[in-house]
């Protein structure tokens, strides 16, 4: 098993297929793109999934594909495919801008895919191109129908709300998704862009969200709720049994129950978001390291796991790689 050193076991595997995105939401990616990740150095299809396979063995049960965009990535249904033919196949997700979904939902679910997490922050083309810096909107509202018809079920929205620009919009996506069965989740801005734009006392915490969607709704916390190791409290929508969702990873952290790991998209296991330390496995890999020796490895790293992220302590800093290329 995947075990720290605070005895949190590692169960859900984030996988990051590329760094690139055809977005630049300016929470995550400066408009002028970044200096993309090497090709070469990029784990090939075959390696991805012989990670994810070590990983499974290692006991992780739930695999999430991320990015950078992964609809980008040209082995993505193959690989699905083969992470979905596993002994002991493990829950299959990926969260997606959307971009490319229309057309490709029904394959991925052919492909063993389970369900997807869409980010939306806005419903206004203006302001989606306002954060994004690309007019995509219409193709993001398309993927979501299409996921939704494909059964790639439960629909998860993820929505960052950034002062004065889309927090206004609060309600408005909330309904929406209520609308259409899509489970909506506000995530708090965390200090992950490459151009440091972040500041604290700037970022719209949970409970402001929670004030904003009580303007004209109650939201109650869900009496239900067994939250486990889930970044999102849930809170009932009028009584529910719509609900809604808040990840306060910076005012209401959730470490102690953390249970994700991180596989980059050039083969480095990170086992924080903000982790100043990686493992390498891919040049390890690559030189013809075994499963045995990949496997005690990935244990390994596991054990150098903080027990928290630090954000507001004064010696917090910002890890190297951006939110793109560590996948979130
Ligand atoms: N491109 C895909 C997408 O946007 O869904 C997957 C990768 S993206 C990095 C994963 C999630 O991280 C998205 O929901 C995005 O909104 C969120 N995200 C990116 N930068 C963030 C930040 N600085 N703080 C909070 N969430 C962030
Ligand atoms: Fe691209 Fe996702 Fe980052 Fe937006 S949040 S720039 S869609 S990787």
């Amino acid at each position: 098993m995947l075990v720290d050193g605070f005895g949190r076991v590692g169960r859900d595997l984030r996988v990051s297929l590329t760094d690139r995105c055809n977005l630049r939401c300016s929470y995550c990616m400066p408009e002028a793109g970044l200096t993309w990740l090497p090709q070469p150095g990029l784990l090939t299809d075959a390696e991805v999934v012989r990670l994810v396979r070590i990983g499974v063995d290692l006991g992780i049960h739930s695999i999430r594909f991320t990015g950078g965009e992964p609809l980008l990535r040209p082995g993505l249904v193959d690989i699905i495919s083969q992470t979905a033919a596993l002994p002991n196949r493990p829950h299959l997700s990926m969260t997606t801008n959307g971009i490319g979904l229309a057309l490709m939902a029904p394959d991925l679910k052919a492909a063993g895919l389970d369900r997807v997490n869409v980010s939306l922050d806005t419903l206004s083309p203006e302001t989606f191109k306002q954060i994004s810096h690309r007019d995509r909107l219409a193709d993001v509202l398309a993927g979501l129908d299409a996921a939704a018809a494909a059964g790639l079920l439960p629909v998860k929205v993820n929505a960052v709300l950034l002062r004065g620009v889309n927090s206004g919009e609060a309600g408005a996506l909330l309904d929406y998704c209520i609308n259409r069965g899509f489970d909506l989740r506000f995530i708090e801005q965390m200090p992950l862009d490459p151009q440091h734009g972040w500041k604290r006392d700037e970022m719209v915490t949970a409970d402001e969200v929670l004030e904003l969607l009580r303007a004209d709704r109650r939201i109650e916390p869900d009496p239900n709720e067994l939250r486990g190791s889930a970044p999102a409290e849930l809170f009932l929508v009028d009584g529910g049994p719509a609900r809604v969702g808040v990840i306060a990873s910076v005012t209401r952290p959730f470490c102690a129950d953390c249970d994700r790991v991180r596989l980059t998209a050039d083969g480095a296991i990170r086992t924080c978001l903000f982790a100043r330390h990686e493992t390498e496995l891919r040049d390890f890999m690559r030189a013809g390291g075994d499963d045995v020796g990949l496997a005690a490895l990935f244990r390994q790293s596991m054990l150098g796991k903080k027990r928290g992220h630090d954000i507001g302590d004064p010696e917090f800093a910002q890890p190297t790689r951006p939110m793109s290329a560590i996948g979130g």
